[in-house]
């Protein structure tokens, strides 16, 4: 056994241990090559399992069919000038920061412009999605909540301007929450709200709603859908959905305080994708196992270029659709 290749498994626990494994790009390249191919070095185009040519610059050679690569190719890293150090350290700091960071901060910590630390937040936050592919299930509550407003006279917001993301939670028993999923939809129809509850929740799990018309047809996509009917006496949505609320509450915050509120209705997805990435780990003790599997997902995450994300990432191509699909 290569002790290099144990070394790929490890993860740096404090920022001086990150320091110290990823001094150059060279550390950082070896360490991405143990986790992209962790069996050994696979030729993107032939698809064989040899043992690489190795020149300048990080290029791979493949022997048998001469294709020249690297271990960013392909990846989410693919054609950036942004040195892999640079990567390494947004992804410590993202991963690492309580309540992550926002560009801006990430600009200061790195000193890089705000363009570039902003497109390499976004392109961790598409690879952030890939991590969260297992369906919800158990007994999971799912409700509407508006971001970037105050809600005002009682209204649920169902039909408004501002944004609408449908929150999903697993709910505990006897208490507690396990993981979420959230959508920006652009309204509140069952147009929308039925292929999020596909996509995200196994059939046959109990699906807890309220009483609103758009989640009727659950029931014929394998869904036992319990409804809490709240009373005209106007009791607080939380009463009867207390994980959403919970959740809720919980983004809005991590909105207005990483993000400072300034969160564009076209770049939304990307911000849930990532509070669900870091939700859906935050009993984990170690962070630096959080930072390697940030690093794990970005090299089998197809390559984004800016252009991708400048006006809002498609999410699209990450949304399985499932009522289509069954
Ligand atoms: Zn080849």
């Amino acid at each position: 056994m290569q002790p290099s290749l144990v070394a790929g498994r490890e993860c740096p626990r404090t920022y001086r241990e990150f320091v110290e494994m990823f001094p150059d790009d060279e550390a950082c390249a070896t360490y991405l090559e143990q986790l992209r191919w962790p069996e050994g070095f696979v030729c993107p185009a032939c698809q064989m399992t040899t043992i690489p040519w190795r020149q300048t610059r990080g290029r791979l050679v493949c022997p048998i069919c001469r294709h020249q690569s690297s271990v960013s190719a392909g990846t989410i890293m693919d054609k950036t000038r942004t040195p892999l150090t640079t990567w390494f350290e947004a992804g410590w700091h993202v991963t690492t920061a309580k309540n992550g960071l926002s560009a801006k901060t990430l600009e200061r910590t790195l000193g890089t412009s705000y363009r570039v630390a902003w497109t390499m937040l976004q392109r961790y936050r598409v690879a952030m999605v890939r991590a969260e592919r297992e369906r919800l299930s158990g007994d999971v509550e799912i409700d509407e909540t508006l971001v970037g407003g105050v809600e005002k006279g009682g209204k649920r917001g169902r039909g408004t301007s501002k944004c609408i993301v449908v929150i999903a939670v697993e709910v505990r028993q006897p208490k507690g929450f396990g993981r979420v999923r959230m959508r920006h939809v652009p309204d509140a129809s069952g147009v929308n709200l039925l292929p999020f509850v596909c996509d995200v929740v196994v059939p046959g799990a109990v699906v807890l709603t309220d009483g609103w018309g758009g989640y009727n047809d659950l029931p014929d996509h394998g869904y036992t859908r319990k409804k809490t009917v709240l009373s005209s006496s106007g009791d607080p949505a939380h009463v009867s959905m207390p994980g959403v609320h919970r959740v809720s509450s919980l983004l809005k915050r991590w909105i207005l305080g990483t993000h400072q509120g300034s969160i564009l209705p076209a770049h939304l997805q990307s911000y849930l994708e990532e509070f669900t990435f870091r939700f859906n780990r935050r009993t984990s003790r170690s962070r630096g196992l959080l930072f390697r599997r940030l690093l794990e997902q970005a090299v089998v995450t197809g390559p984004i270029t800016e252009a991708d994300v400048t006006h809002g990432y498609n999410w699209s191509r990450h949304q399985q659709v499932g009522i289509r699909r069954s």
